[in-house]
């Protein structure tokens, strides 16, 4: 099927009146919007749209809730915890990220861990919202037993979550943003091959018997396959201690397959957030994030239509390239949002197939 190109702001009203036709209330479906498109217009189509359907089938099964409002479990003034009650992840995060600006204000810096959320989507996003808001942080994410996916290095099976890690700081023109899983990819992407038909480099992945394989159908297949991580045991020990971190210390609880939520799909994630200006000043950390940026990005390019990206720079050129050209969807990711349209009977998307 030939690619499709749809503008973000139809995306996004589609993505509310789905949000909307399956109950959502309030602010909830623009928030649901909101961070999914960005997804795609930031290239990370793995967390964009093509999450929806996905969303709605843990609805209606009751793994996650609409409109429910986090609380503050555990709370000293620089350390809290959320706890998302099980509430969709993208408005558990931006409530605890607003409480992060707020008590990084207040007390020079903040911990705030979110536990039971459900699925908090891009984690770049909340580093996004912090760096916009002045401050300099670092998230580290796990995910319930439900999504083990990645084999520990040295294993052959799934042992370990995919386990995403984000920094994000003011820099000159506009955040810089590290988002990574610690896996070699994001599961969405295995899936996003599977979509396309299309097979993934080598040393990704493990079929079913603990072999290499750049087949997607084998990483969906019985027995599954697993991801590996990345950076072989750098990626698997900072995934190991994201398990710590982000769910044996929030309460959310480590991916062991016998934790209470392991039946459902949740986010832990621990952020750290830093006020620069109760360090050495706002506007010398700017000055310096600065200086550092110039002197990376002049390094010579190692090939001819090579160049230096800052964290976060190829999101902010694909952004502003689908903002102009529109985000594309492949056919089989356009059917599988056109069967939840149709299914909760709201109009279908007015994607224009590409000639
Ligand atoms: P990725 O491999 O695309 O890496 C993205 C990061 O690398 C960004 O910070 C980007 O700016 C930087 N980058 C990319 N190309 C670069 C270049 N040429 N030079 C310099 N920097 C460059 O990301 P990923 O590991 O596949 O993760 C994809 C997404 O999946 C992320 O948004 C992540 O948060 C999300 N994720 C979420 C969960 C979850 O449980 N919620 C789990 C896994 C991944």
């Amino acid at each position: 099927m030939k690619p499709h190109h749809i503008a973000a702001s139809a995306l996004d009203a589609w993505v509310r009146a789905i949000f909307t036709a399956a109950g959502s209330t309030g602010d909830e479906p623009a928030i649901m919007a909101e961070h999914l498109v960005t997804a795609n217009l930031m290239g990370h189509d793995s967390h964009g749209v093509i999450r929806v359907p996905k969303y709605i089938a843990w609805l209606r099964a009751g793994e996650v809730l609409a409109n429910r409002t986090p609380t503050i479990a555990i709370d000293s003034g620089a350390l809290a915890v959320i706890d998302g009650n099980f509430g969709y992840g993208q408005v558990t995060g931006r409530f605890a990220m607003d409480l992060a600006i707020a008590r990084a204000r207040a007390h020079g810096m903040a911990v705030i861990g979110i536990r039971n959320a459900g699925h908090l989507g891009r984690i770049g996003a909340w580093a996004e919202q912090l760096a916009l808001a002045g401050l300099v942080s670092v998230h580290f994410v796990n995910t319930s037993g439900y999504g083990i996916l990645v084999a520990p290095h040295g294993g052959s099976d799934r042992r370990l979550s995919a386990n995403p890690v984000a920094a994000g700081a003011p820099g000159p023109h506009g955040p810089l943003v590290l988002d990574i899983a610690t896996s070699a990819t994001a599961e969405g992407k295995i899936q996003l091959a599977r979509n396309k038909r299309e097979r993934l480099p080598e040393g990704i992945m493990l079929d079913g018997a603990g072999q290499p394989t750049r087949d997607p159908e084998k990483f969906y297949a019985t027995p599954p396959g697993a991801i590996l991580p990345f950076g072989a045991h750098k990626g698997s020990g900072l995934s190991f201690f994201c398990e710590i971190l982000a769910g044996s210390l929030t309460g959310g609880a480590s991916s062991h397959p016998a934790n209470p939520t392991a039946h459902r799909l949740v986010n832990n994630m621990m952020t750290i957030a830093f006020n620069p200006e109760a360090l050495s000043g706002a506007q010398n950390v700017a000055a310096d994030i600065t200086r550092l940026c110039t002197w990376v990005q002049a390094s010579p390019p190692i090939g001819a239509d090579g160049a230096v990206l800052l964290p976060g720079e190829i999101e902010s050129r694909t952004r502003d390239t689908r903002l102009r050209d529109g985000i594309p969807l492949d056919g089989e990711t356009l059917r599988q949002l056109d069967a939840v349209s149709k299914d909760l009977d709201i109009p279908l998307l007015p994607a224009v197939e590409d000639a």
